[in-house]
């Protein structure tokens, strides 16, 4: 019998050192699950602040902005690219600056691509250019490479939607087009940017209106290289540097054949050069406008 009692009773203490085991093992994971999450939020949000009523807007906006390590998904450089505030959900051609130097942004469409997005690159990379791609999204996901490539080398990316299409479009299929590209370019580069360029210039299609609902900029050029139509190289060194301090040239490093903007590139840039010319990025020639004066700037 009390043996009996005695084996009750060591079964009975057992049981309740295993349960007080499982509760301790239970509330140290809670606590540090929740110190882990608060650490993430404060670092997301970069004020100690952990509430979640955070405007969805200003969360994305500070979150790419901060170095953060909670979304495994996204690349490790995290870098933006955009307007000045006073562009937002403008339309742009070419910016006025108030000074004798001459300033150019050379563009390239349509990519990434085999071959020609690293030919462009090496030549920019040459001459210590940096320029501004406005990526297809298809593209981005047929040629990732390429497009961490152009954001490794200190370019900047603008949106050229998904499919390139011209048609027109609803709200629904005009975000779809947008979003799509900007998630696929986040994902594969890190970057996000606020540049929009619509396929053809096409202002009227829907594309520029919801670019201009989210206060993207919308970036045209001054002058076009018209590389698409595949001119001869001569030619098409005269489009593209028949531009006027401040202006933006429209060439393409995707979408077809570029050898002839491959072959002209070179050329155009030193004929620039002779002309006086220096080179920089969209954002960049936005802002030196932003600095000098309020933009001129065709509202659409
Ligand atoms: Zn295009």
């Amino acid at each position: 019998m009390k043996t009996r009692i005695k084996k009750v009773k060591t079964k009975k203490s057992f049981f309740l050192r295993r349960l007080l085991l499982i509760s301790i093992i239970i509330s140290t994971s809670v606590l540090t699950y929740t110190l882990l999450t608060r650490q993430n939020q404060q670092e997301a949000f970069g004020k100690g602040d952990s509430s979640n009523q955070v405007p969805a807007n200003t969360l994305s906006s500070t979150v790419f902005n901060e170095t953060h390590h909670s979304q495994a998904l996204v690349p490790e450089s995290k870098i933006s690219f955009h307007a000045p505030s006073n562009f937002a959900g403008t339309v742009v051609h070419d910016v006025k600056l108030n000074t004798t130097e001459k300033y150019v942004a050379l563009t390239f469409d349509d990519g990434p691509w085999h071959n020609s997005t690293e030919q462009v690159l090496k030549i920019l990379r040459q001459n210590h250019i940096k320029a501004t791609f406005f990526m297809i999204g298809q593209n981005v996901k047929a040629y990732p490479q390429q497009a961490k490539n152009v954001l490794a080398e200190g370019h900047a990316i603008g949106n050229h939607t998904w499919h390139h299409w011209y048609m027109h479009m609803n709200p629904q299929l005009a975000a779809s087009e947008i979003e799509s590209t900007a998630d696929i370019i986040y994902q594969t580069t890190g970057a996000k940017t606020t540049l929009f360029r619509p396929p053809g210039g096409i202002l009227n299609n829907g594309l520029v209106e919801y670019a201009k609902n989210q206060n993207h900029s919308t970036i045209l050029w001054s002058a076009d290289s018209e590389d698409y139509r595949i001119p001869s190289v001569s030619t098409l060194i005269k489009r593209a540097t028949k531009v006027a301090p401040g202006g933006i040239v429209l060439m393409h490093d995707g979408g077809g054949n570029r050898s002839h903007t491959v072959t002209a590139l070179p050329q155009i840039i030193s004929k620039l050069r002779q002309q006086g010319y220096k080179f920089v990025t969209v954002p960049e020639l936005l802002e030196m406008q932003n600095k000098e004066q309020p933009p001129i700037t065709v509202k659409n």
